[in-house]
């Protein structure tokens, strides 16, 4: 696919089952990546680059409540929001990344703003919030990114006494990956982390190299699962690494890098392009909602089973 370009999206991997969800919620998902999908997919097809594509999509699923990223944000257990993000670009590495954010409407714009205008890689908490002040990005009122249903669910993990990862999580995090016509590739990762997350826990999604990667050698990532074991395994440079030095297609790349997440009792999925065109998804998870589009005509929006 010399000129082609392909896009890939996910908006979290879990116990995404019909019974789950509910036909609302899944109608609403289906139509935010949809729409996310259009918006990347437009770029791209204008001959946009894989960066701008990947900033577009995300922030179409970061404003829709149905996704834990931006408005619909996982409560911490302090009953707060806090979000993380990440963007990286493949032609030279350069990436950028937000933690702990309160304000920032749009988190991985302002880790876009750290990569171009800081000499930073990744900025936390109120040092994060005072770099947007002067970035120009939208802020808004914290209540922003409540919704009802998060709350819920906060409140039905402090009920039961439970912690972050028990058993049945539904993690909602986003993400996008692309190649251009151009045969460039990006990344972008946006989340609230996980619901009861304390101590300004920060996960898998704006760590480079975890959460999220892109290498033009290689191939772009990004994960959603259950963090710490991301973290602990590499998962983005490490599927970059097993397709650039041990050869591997991304399809088997992503499947061994998930099995050593499973082997540290994690679960989760994964999205994947390479400079050839391959567009994957893989997860250990029951579903993942995710879609993905090329200029071969490819559509597709899909939320349950099969891997
Ligand atoms: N991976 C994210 C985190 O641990 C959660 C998710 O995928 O929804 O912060």
């Amino acid at each position: 696919m010399t000129d082609g370009w392909s896009l890939v999206l996910h908006g979290g991997a879990g116990t995404i089952t019909p019974e789950r969800i509910g036909a609302g919620a899944e109608a609403g998902a289906g139509e935010a990546l949809a729409r996310a999908l259009d918006a990347g997919s437009a770029i791209l097809d204008a001959g946009g680059a894989a960066l701008d594509a990947v900033e577009a999509a995300v922030r179409v699923l970061e404003d829709d409540p149905h996704f834990n990223a931006g408005r619909g944000a996982a409560f911490t257990r302090a009953g707060t929001n806090e979000l993380d993000a990440a963007i990286m670009r493949g032609t030279d590495r350069a990436a950028g990344s937000v933690a702990g954010l309160t304000r920032v409407r749009n988190p991985v714009s302002l880790a876009r703003r750290v990569m171009e205008a800081s000499p930073h890689v990744l900025l936390a908490g109120a040092g994060a919030e005072e770099f947007a002040a002067g970035q120009g990005v939208e802020t808004v009122d914290p209540a922003w990114f409540a919704v009802a249903e998060r709350r819920r669910q906060l409140d039905e993990l402090l009920a039961r006494g439970g912690d972050a990862f028990d058993v049945d999580m539904k993690y909602g995090t986003v993400g996008a990956v692309a190649r251009d016509r151009q045969g460039h590739l990006a990344a972008a990762t946006s989340t609230g982390g996980v619901t009861g997350k304390r101590w300004g826990r920060i996960g898998d999604s704006p760590l480079i190299g975890a959460g999220t990667y892109a290498d033009d050698r290689a191939c772009a990532v990004s994960c959603t699962g259950s963090g710490e074991q991301f973290v602990r395994v590499g998962v983005g440079h490490e599927i970059a690494a097993r397709i650039r030095l041990a050869g591997e297609d991304a399809g088997a790349a992503a499947e061994a890098a998930l099995a050593e997440v499973r082997a540290l009792g994690g679960t989760g999925g994964v999205i994947v392009v390479t400079p050839a065109g391959e567009a994957i998804w893989r997860f250990i998870t029951p579903g993942m909602y995710r879609a993905r589009a090329t200029s071969a005509g490819l559509r597709e929006v899909a939320l349950y089973g099969e891997a």
